[in-house]
């Protein structure tokens, strides 16, 4: 009898526990979105998304409070200080059922959102589909799973995803719970992971195996599309990737002395192998630091470098500009964003010749471009430092027009546009322009008259002197 009773007591607890799991499900987890910094539309900006994972209902504001933080720490980090103005950061909001800490004391599999759990376990499919749902198929975005405590994870690698540029998974390991790890090394922790997602920079740090010998650079893409840009298993100075940066005094490979501590050369250890694989500097914000004692190191040139050249593959200074058509003068104007160290070079061409500088806008006259039919080009350069080397041309952006100016289709001279003036445009339609006599029919400058300036004509029948 005493039997049963306990029994039913198990089962009444089972039946409550049962309840409070249904409730909690009731709760609804729809992701909001806020926007943390918008520095342009989402087309034309490299759009940081951070997720909340592992941060439970009630620990809301500490998520945006590590969003800030790790947004702040970033954009003191050279060049990302200086390109501020090319991303946007957004942050999605949904809570978890649990953090990772709350369970882990009882060995229970932590409900989160996202499916993190210990490595690299979380559920790709549903953080693609809950970003995609807040951006369109333009938009360029980096995703940052915010981890909210203990158990969390490192990671960071490029995307296949046209949409998605990469993907970095940012630890918090003991970032509240261990005295050693402030809110400042976790902030560095993103910059490095969210530098591997976003320009396929591998880890400058060694580790405690070798690179196997005739390992070619192609076999040590992963997780990246392409081979690294800032390590190599070549030797040789004239080959080596960041050759332009090696001044002639620094030996290659490169002694890692105190006397090469600030140069650029070629470093064995990297990418996790303690030899047979090369970085171009001792200290860089991808390789080892020492968190407890001191802050992560600057990103080194070779990945500065490579940073910006990467910010141009998705972003067109050209892209954001505007034509306001008036009678006689049309005026072209570019807003494109600006790094905060010095000012991208703006120069507009007509034919080749260069007819401005320095100026966002450019009015198109129709008497000073003088009539007939013109290229007009606005082209954008970005001459910084940071970069060296740029064979692609990333740094250097054009967008051009065909632009014609009109006479006044008077072919009798009195003053108006009108049927006598038709007549002699009838009598020449369907030539090919051979004399500057049948010059003046071609309104559009195509070598024939044809429709198109039929239409020109047309526009401005009745039009006086
Ligand atoms: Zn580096």
């Amino acid at each position: 009898m005493k039997k049963y009773i306990l029994s039913l007591a198990v089962l009444m607890a089972w039946l409550g526990a049962f309840d409070a799991v249904a409730t909690t499900f009731d709760v609804a987890e729809i992701p909001v979105i806020t926007t943390v910094m918008n520095n342009g539309p989402t087309g034309n900006r490299i759009n940081i998304v951070f997720l909340s994972e592992a941060y439970t209902a009630s620990q809301k504001e500490i998520y945006f409070s590590d969003v800030r933080i790790a947004v702040e720490e970033m954009f003191k980090y050279s060049p990302y200080k200086e390109y501020k103005k090319y991303f946007n950061v957004q942050a999605i909001w949904v809570p978890s059922k649990d953090s990772l800490l709350s369970v882990i004391d009882y060995g229970q599999t932590p409900k989160t959102y996202f499916g993190q759990w210990g490595g690299l376990g979380y559920d790709t499919e549903k953080i693609h589909t809950t970003v995609k749902s807040f951006f369109g198929g333009s938009d360029k975005l980096v995703i940052d799973l915010l981890i909210g405590d203990e158990k969390g994870s490192a990671g960071g690698g490029q995307s296949d995803d046209p949409f998605i540029i990469g993907f970095a998974s940012v630890p918090t390991g003991r970032v509240r719970h261990d005295t050693f790890y402030t809110k400042e090394i976790f902030a560095d922790m993103n910059t490095h992971e969210f530098t591997h997602a976003f320009a396929g920079l591998a880890d400058e740090y060694s580790g405690l195996v070798a690179l196997k010998p005739g390992v070619e650079d192609i076999e040590i893409s992963w997780p990246f599309r392409e081979t690294p840009p800032n390590v190599t298993t070549e030797k040789n100075r004239d080959s080596v990737k960041w050759k332009h940066w090696i001044i002639p005094s620094v030996p290659v490979p490169t002694p890692s002395s105190a006397s090469y501590a600030d140069k650029i050369g070629l470093f064995e250890g990297a990418g996790s192998f303690s030899g047979g694989l090369y970085k171009p500097k001792q200290f860089c914000a991808m390789g080892k630091y020492h968190p407890e004692i001191e802050r992560m190191h600057s990103l080194c040139e070779v990945c500065r470098e490579n940073v910006v050249k990467t910010i141009y593959k998705y972003i067109d200074p050209t892209a954001e500009f505007t034509s306001d058509v008036g009678e006689n003068t049309t005026i072209f104007t570019v807003n494109p964003p600006q790094p905060t160290d010095h000012s991208l070079s703006v120069v507009w061409k007509v034919d080749g010749e260069v007819v401005a500088r320095n100026t966002n806008t450019f009015p198109v006259t129709d008497t000073e471009i003088g009539y007939g039919r013109h290229k007009l080009r606005m082209e954008i350069v970005d001459s910084t430092e940071f970069v060296r080397y740029d064979p692609d041309k990333l740094l250097v952006n054009y967008k051009e027009w065909d632009v014609v100016s009109l006479p006044l289709p008077d072919f009798t001279g009195d003053g108006t546009v009108d049927f006598e003036d038709f007549f002699r445009f009838a009598d020449h339609f369907g030539q090919d322009v051979t004399t500057t006599e049948v010059q003046k029919y071609d309104l559009d400058w195509d070598g024939k008259i044809s429709f198109g300036d039929f239409f020109l004509f047309a526009d401005q029948f009745g039009d006086r002197l």
